[in-house]
Formats: C-alpha cells, structure tokens, sequence
C-alpha cells in the first residue's frame, strides 16, 4: 500500500476535547474517527487492526470447538420482556417504537441464543452448543469519555455456550479461560483473570480480563505472589493483607476490563423454555455461560500499554501493516525504492510505503512513529543501494541488503 492512497493522513492536532492518550493517537495517526460522544469510524488503519484481533479470537475460540455466527442487531420487545430485562436493563438499551411495535438496539445477546436453542429441537447427543458471532453493541454509557475505550456503539464478540449439567458448563468455562489467556498473549496484552460480579448477566461471580493501566476505570486488588485478583466492587481484601492463597501480599491498580465471561446457569433457560428431555422423561433447564471480548476497547487498550512521546508502537501480531517503508527523496534512489517495494509485495510482506514526494526526511520519519508499525525501513542517498533497518523501539539502526532484509522478516 502506498501512503499516498492512504486514507486519511496523519494529523498534528489531537481533536478538540479528547482526554484519553488511546483516543487522541488514534485520531493523530488516522486508525479512527469521532462521530459523536462513543461513536467511531473505524477507518482503513484500525480496521486492519481490529480485524488481525478478530482473527486471533476466532482462531483460538474454533480451537475450543466453537462455531462463528451472526445475530440481528434489532430486536422485537417481546423476547425481552421473557426475561424481564426490558425492563431491568432499561438504562443500558437503546429502546425504540416504530408503527406502534416496540423494539430494543441489542446489548448483548443471551435471549436470542436461548431463542435459537428452543426453537431447534436439539437432541442430548448435540450438546454442548458452543456459538459466537462478532457484532456491533448498543449501551447508553454515561460517561463516555475514556475514547474507543467506551463506546456506545462498539464491537464485542460473544460466545455462548449451553450444556446438559452444570460440571459441563465449568470444564468448558475453564477451556475458555484458558482460549482467552492465549488470545491476549497474542494480542500482546498482559491480562489478570480478576473474580467479579455478574452484573445485570448473572447473580454468581464472574471473570474479567483485566489489563493493568491508569486510565482504566475499575479497580482490582491483585497478589504480588500467585494469580489471586478480585475487582473492587466485591472485594474481600484490601492493600497490604496477606494473599488468602498463598504468602504473598495484596497490591492495588486501575485496570481496563478487556474481556469478561458468565456462568448464567438456567435462568435463562427456565423463564424462556429452553429444555432438554433426560432419561428418565424429565424436562430440564440447559445450563449457559456466555463469554466476551471487545475488539475495539482492545484496540483502544493496546495504545494505552504500548505509545511514547512520538506515538504508537504495535506489537507485531496486530500492526496494521509489517513493515513501514521510508523513501527520502532524490531522483537517484528512486529506482531502488520502487524496487524493494516490489519485491517485499511479491515476497507477501505486508509493506505500507511512504511514497510521498512532497514531504521531507523529518515529517516522514515523524509519521512512522506515529502510526506505529514495528519495523521501519529507509532508502535514501544516504544508505547506497542497501536498507536502513530499524524497530519502532529502539534507536539501533542496522544496514541491511535486500536480501538480508527478506531474511530477517521470515
Ligand atoms: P464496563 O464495566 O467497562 O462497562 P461491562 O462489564 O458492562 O463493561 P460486558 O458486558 O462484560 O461489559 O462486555 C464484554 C466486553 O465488551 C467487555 O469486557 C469489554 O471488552 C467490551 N465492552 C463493554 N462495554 C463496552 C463499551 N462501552 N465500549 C467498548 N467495549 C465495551
Ligand atoms: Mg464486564
């Protein structure tokens, strides 16, 4: 991809009002747009972003044997009313009237999986169910002023999981945990697995994945020692108690809640009819767990872990391009440019070049460090037929062939 057909381009200013470091880099380094208070664009860079995070979470989550959907984002008031959560989650939903029919913008979808499995006829040897979909979610936030952090309108991507038993439910809720602690090594996010409450989801505890970092907006209480984590909202402990688990000591942090799965258990199930018949004849009440991830606070959350004073600096497996090519230039080199590009295409290098011949040497090193990409390559006079290799995070520059180049990407 060639910078110059790149849109949009960088910009100096952060936009007026943003607070938050995620949301001021993004605008700079053009991964999104502000439509409103929680309302983003994603544009052609952080579209490639999300959908690298997108892919990671679907490989992982197929590996546990979980199977991709879609579900409709609008949905008819009666299936909310089954549960009750029209009205007790009515401060969160979008809820609207359209020729006299009632209708809601989903946050979150456990009443029209349950839907799905009732109407299906689902026999014992299908269990367990395990589907997901990625979608857009509707939430009347309060406060929305934490950038892509908190959207009103963001993408989440829900599993959910129906089960004969409840020992089922867990062994799959442990698969998922670990699915999730894999998805966010990948990622590059460091995550505890933090204990919680269910929320408006469910009335026993919780799990969220939970990414160390001032900016965030829940605390938790963590040991220094073993993996023990508890959000604030139901904490036991307090800074500096013993661990209860082992001999370490308790410390403290904001933290960003990038993930969060639920045992729901048969609520759902009972007050919607989703029932199986077991072997003696009885019908009984499927057991759910549902399971998120927001690709786009993970976005968000990525810039907040890892920027400096010059910009972004994305960890490999979800750059929105390996390589960023520099080109200062002078007539000379032009050759040599044209062709290193060519070539890192045609070794499927996913190279984004600065071809720009209006700009000078300083503002296109600046809008590298931007935007972020890990490795950064130059061809200039400077460099003589060879290529200035350089990581976003160090100041070590290496002079390089193209052949030794193509090496050191493999
Ligand atoms: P929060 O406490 O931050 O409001 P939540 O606990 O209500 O979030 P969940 O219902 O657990 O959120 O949603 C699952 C995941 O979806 C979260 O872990 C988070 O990654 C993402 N998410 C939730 N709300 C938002 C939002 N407003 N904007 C962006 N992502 C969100
Ligand atoms: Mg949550």
């Amino acid at each position: 991809m060639r910078y110059s057909q790149l849109f949009p381009k960088t910009q100096k200013e952060a936009p007026r009002g943003a607070e938050a470091e995620n949301h001021k880099l993004l605008v700079r380094a053009g991964f999104i747009d502000q439509l409103m208070a929680g309302s983003f664009t994603l544009l052609p860079l952080g579209f490639r972003v999300v959908e690298k995070i997108k892919q990671i979470i679907r490989e992982e989550l197929n590996t546990t044997g979980a199977q991709e959907m879609l579900m409709p984002l609008m949905h008819p008031r009666e299936i909310w009313n089954e549960t009750g959560r029209w009205e007790s989650a009515k401060e969160v939903m979008y809820q609207f009237k359209k020729d006299n029919k009632e209708f809601a913008l989903s946050f979150t979808h456990e009443e029209i999986i349950v839907d799905l499995i009732r109407k299906h006829n689902i026999k014992l040897s299908d269990f367990p169910l395990k589907l997901y979909h990625f979608s857009t979610k509707f939430r009347h936030e309060l406060r929305a002023k934490s950038g892509i952090l908190r959207g009103r309108e963001f993408l989440m991507k829900d599993l959910y999981s129906a089960h004969l038993t409840e020992d089922d439910m867990y062994k799959y809720y442990n698969d998922v945990t670990s699915a999730y602690l894999k998805i966010f090594k990948r990622i590059g996010l460091d995550v505890k697995v933090v204990e919680a409450s269910g929320g408006v989801f469910t009335d026993k505890n919780s799990h969220e994945f939970q990414v160390l970092s001032s900016v965030g907006e829940d605390t938790i209480f963590y040991c220094d020692t073993c993996d023990f984590a508890q959000n604030d909202e139901i904490a036991k402990v307090k800074v500096g108690d013993k661990c209860p688990n082992c001999d370490g000591k308790i410390l403290t942090s904001k933290a960003i809640e990038v993930g969060n799965i639920f045992p729901l258990g048969t609520k759902y199930s009972e007050k919607m009819g989703a029932l199986y018949t077991d072997e003696k004849g009885n019908q009984m009440p499927v057991w759910l767990a549902s399971y998120g991830i927001g690709p786009t606070r993970t976005l968000g959350t990525l810039v907040e872990v890892y920027n400096d004073e010059k910009g972004i600096i994305w960890p490999k497996s979800v750059s929105p391009f390996e390589v960023h090519l520099v080109h200062i230039e002078d007539p000379s080199t032009e050759e040599t440019a044209e062709k290193v590009y060519n070539t890192l295409v045609e070794n499927k290098v996913d190279v984004l070049w600065d071809d720009r011949k209006d700009a000078s040497a300083g503002e296109k090193f600046a809008t590298a460090d931007l935007i972020g990409i890990p490795i950064r390559l130059v061809v200039s006079k400077r460099t003589e037929g060879k290529i200035e290799f350089k990581t976003r995070n160090s100041e070590k520059e290496e002079l390089l062939s193209l052949e030794e180049v193509l090496e050191k990407l493999k």
